[in-house]
């Protein structure tokens, strides 16, 4: 259905739980603390929230975390999701590192594609970042998608220019049939105390490194990036650009948190909570409840005007 903004809101994210297995250091402080399970939706809940908004029209469901992965059956759920008429591409964000182990589980359920969320391709850099000496198995769930022929994107945050982890990951693209996208830093959660490298920057540098880079109009996904291809790559290189482009006129999407909260946009708390119209069993308030969120979804979002970021929860309890 349409927002009161004349979108289409055809994509919701779902956020299946808050714990991971890594501490990124802008998502995920060390001692956390965890929500207690009772507060999380279960998987017939989560099937419930995603049948009652594909009534509404949206056909696109992204499972995210937390890490995904880490929550017992994840694959199963995958299945539950593809199975509702009307959800044509059931998709995962993961961090990477169970994924090989996963992989099969995932293919067999009918799993559309999967994207990976790795910053840099030197070992130090990323357990600086994630806390954790796991790039190895984050590699063998890259090489077990490809494997499995499962369409693959890389995401990536940058945390400076200087490293050269732009230019490492975007010749990925020359060798490996995949996309890499550079996700601009946002400040919510532990992002707000860092700063964000403008993607502006690194396509500068990219055009620099190839004069021939051609701009790449093909239809990626669903979401609001540029591409840019090599020429020769197998892949193409994207840019979400959160802070520096705006890109909410065509935003197509809303968010479900991992306790049932509606999210209209990432940079706002408010969220209209559909849990216990869930528990209550009460379908038509929860599709009542979905209607308003998507119709209350705000214009844009605010990140350039700090002060009036209203979100503070952890990356992680929402999804990214
Ligand atoms: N654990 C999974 C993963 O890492 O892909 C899924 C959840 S994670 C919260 C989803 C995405 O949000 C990741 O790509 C992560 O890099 C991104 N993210 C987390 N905090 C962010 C921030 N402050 N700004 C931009 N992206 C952020
Ligand atoms: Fe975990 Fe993903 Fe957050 Fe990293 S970005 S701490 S992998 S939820």
């Amino acid at each position: 259905m349409k927002d009161t903004f004349g979108r289409e809101i055809d994509y919701m994210r779902i956020s299946i739980t808050d714990r991971c297995n890594l501490r990124c250091r802008y998502c995920m402080p060390e001692g956390i603390e965890w929500i207690p399970m009772k507060e999380i939706l279960t998987f017939e809940e989560i099937r419930v929230a995603a049948e009652e908004a594909a009534a509404l029209g949206i056909c696109k469901l992204k499972v995210t975390g937390g890490e995904p992965l880490v929550r017992k059956g994840c694959p199963d759920l995958i299945r539950m999701l593809k199975e509702i008429p009307g959800i044509k591409e059931v998709t995962l964000t993961t961090n990477g590192v169970l994924l090989s182990e996963y992989m099969p589980m995932l293919k067999e359920a009918g799993l559309t594609a999967v994207n990976v969320s790795l910053d840099t391709l030197d070992p130090k850099r990323y357990a600086e970042i994630t806390g954790k000496n796991e790039m190895d198995r984050v590699m063998a769930g890259i090489e077990a998608a490809l494997a499995y022929d499962m369409p693959l994107k890389l995401n990536a945050v940058l945390r400076s220019e200087e490293d050269g982890d732009w230019e490492a990951l975007s010749e990925l693209t020359n060798r490996l049939p995949l996309d890499v996208r550079f996700i601009e830093l946002m400040p919510i959660g532990m992002g707000e105390k860092l700063k964000p490298i403008s993607n502006e920057v690194i396509l500068e540098k990219l055009l620099q490194k190839y004069p021939k880079l051609k701009r790449d109009d093909r239809k990626h996904g669903n979401g609001p990036a540029v591409y840019y291809h090599i020429p020769e790559a197998l892949g193409s290189v994207g840019f979400i650009s959160a802070i520096h482009g705006r890109f909410c006129e065509s935003c197509n999407r809303i968010r479900m948190t991992s306790t049932g909260d509606i999210k209209g946009c990432l940079c706002y708390d408010e969220g209209i909570s559909i849990k216990e119209a869930l528990r209550r069993g009460d379908r038509r308030m929860v599709r009542t409840l979905l209607t308003k969120a998507i119709q209350n979804k705000p214009q844009g979002h605010c990140f350039d005007q700090k002060g009036s970021i209203t979100e503070h929860r952890k990356m992680s309890r929402i999804g990214g």
